[in-house]
C-alpha cells in the first residue's frame, strides 16, 4: 500500500524541525575535509511546490516553513538550501530531504536514495538528474541493508518512512538495529511523526533501550486543522555528532517560543 504523498504535506512544522536537523548535520560533516556516504531509505521527489493544488489543499506549508523562516539566522544552513532552492527553481520551490543533501554535499560524496512510489520517483529521477546521485525504486530498509556498511563509511542514513501501517512502527527498531550492526559507525537520523494517542511509544522505548546514547528530540505544535491527528514532531538520532545537542534545544526553543509548547530535550 503507497497511498502517503508528500507533496500534500512538504513545508510543514515536521518537515521543518526534520530539515533543520538534516540541513545542520550535514553543515557539520562537511567541514571536514573527508568524504562521506549519505543513503536515504524513503525519498519522496526531492523538490516541491508549495503553489501545487496538493499543497494549497491542505495548507500545511502556509502553517510551517511560512511562518517558521524567520526563526532561522540567513546564514543557518536550512535557511541557506531555502534560499538556494528558490534561487534556482523559482519563489515557490520547497527542498525535500533529497535536494537539501545535494545541495549541502560536495562531489566527492555520495547519495543513495530509495523510494518506491512509482509517480514519486520519476519526479526524484527528473530533479536529480543532475546530481549524480544513485537513485533505488526499492523498499528503503532492503536498501539500507544492502548498502551497508557504505563506501566511504563515513557518513548519514535519514529514515523516514510514511508509516502507513501500524506494523512499521514494530519494525522499525528490527531495522535500525540490523544498520547499526552492519554500520556501527554512521550517524542514523530516525523521524517520526508525534499523533493523538502516541502510536509511536512502544516504537521508541525499544529505541531508547537499545540505544541509550541516542539523541531524542521531540518539538510539539498545533493540528494543521480540525480532527488532524499529528501535534507533534520527533527525531531520534543514532550516533549525534558533536554540537547537535545544543542545535536541538535551541531548535526545540523556537518551537516552543511560538506554540508555548514542551519540547522534549534531548537525551
Ligand atoms: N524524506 C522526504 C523528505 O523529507 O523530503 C519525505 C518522504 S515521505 C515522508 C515518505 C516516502 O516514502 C513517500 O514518498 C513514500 O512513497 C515512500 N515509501 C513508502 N514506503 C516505502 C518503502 N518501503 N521504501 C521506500 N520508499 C517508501
Amino acid at each position: 500500500m503507497l497511498s502517503y504523498q508528500h507533496h500534500y504535506h512538504a513545508g510543514n512544522l515536521a518537515d521543518v524541525h526534520k530539515h533543520a536537523v538534516l540541513s545542520w548535520v550535514l553543515n557539520y560533516l562537511t567541514l571536514k575535509d573527508k568524504p562521506l556516504s549519505y543513503i536515504e531509505t524513503h525519498a519522496g521527489r526531492g523538490l516541491y511546490d508549495l503553489a501545487s493544488d496538493a499543497a494549497l489543499k491542505t495548507g500545511e506549508a502556509a502553517q510551517g516553513i511560512t511562518l517558521a523562516e524567520g526563526w532561522f539566522p540567513p546564514d543557518h544552513p536550512y535557511r541557506q538550501r531555502l534560499m538556494e532552492t528558490r534561487a534556482a527553481h523559482g519563489p515557490q520551490a520547497y527542498p525535500g530531504s533529497p535536494l537539501i543533501a545535494a545541495l549541502g554535499l560536495r562531489e566527492t560524496d555520495s547519495i543513495h536514495l530509495a523510494e518506491l512510489h512509482p509517480q514519486e520517483v520519476q519526479h526524484l529521477r527528473a530533479t536529480a538528474a543532475p546530481w549524480g546521485a544513485h537513485i533505488h525504486q526499492r523498499d528503503g530498509f532492503e536498501l539500507a541493508l544492502a548498502l551497508t556498511p557504505p563506501t566511504p563509511r563515513r557518513g548519514l542514513m535519514l529514515i523516514d518512512p510514511s508509516y502507513e501501517v501500524k506494523a512499521d512502527y514494530d519494525a522499525i527498531p528490527k531495522h535500525l538495529a540490523n544498520i547499526h550492526r552492519k554500520w556501527n559507525v554512521g550517524i542514523l537520523i530516525l523521524w517520526y511523526p508525534i499523533l493523538t494517542g502516541a502510536p509511536h511509544a512502544s516504537m521508541l522505548k525499544s529505541l531508547v533501550d537499545s540505544f541509550p546514547d541516542g539523541l531524542r528530540h521531540e518539538v510539539r505544535f498545533p493540528p494543521a486543522r480540525d480532527g488532524h491527528r499529528m501535534e507533534g514532531s520527533g527525531l531520534f538520532v543514532i550516533n549525534p555528532p558533536f554540537g547537535l545537542d545544543d542545535e536541538a534545544v535551541w531548535l526545540g526553543n523556537q518551537f516552543k517560543t511560538h506554540y508555548q509548547s514542551v519540547a522534549t530535550g534531548p537525551r
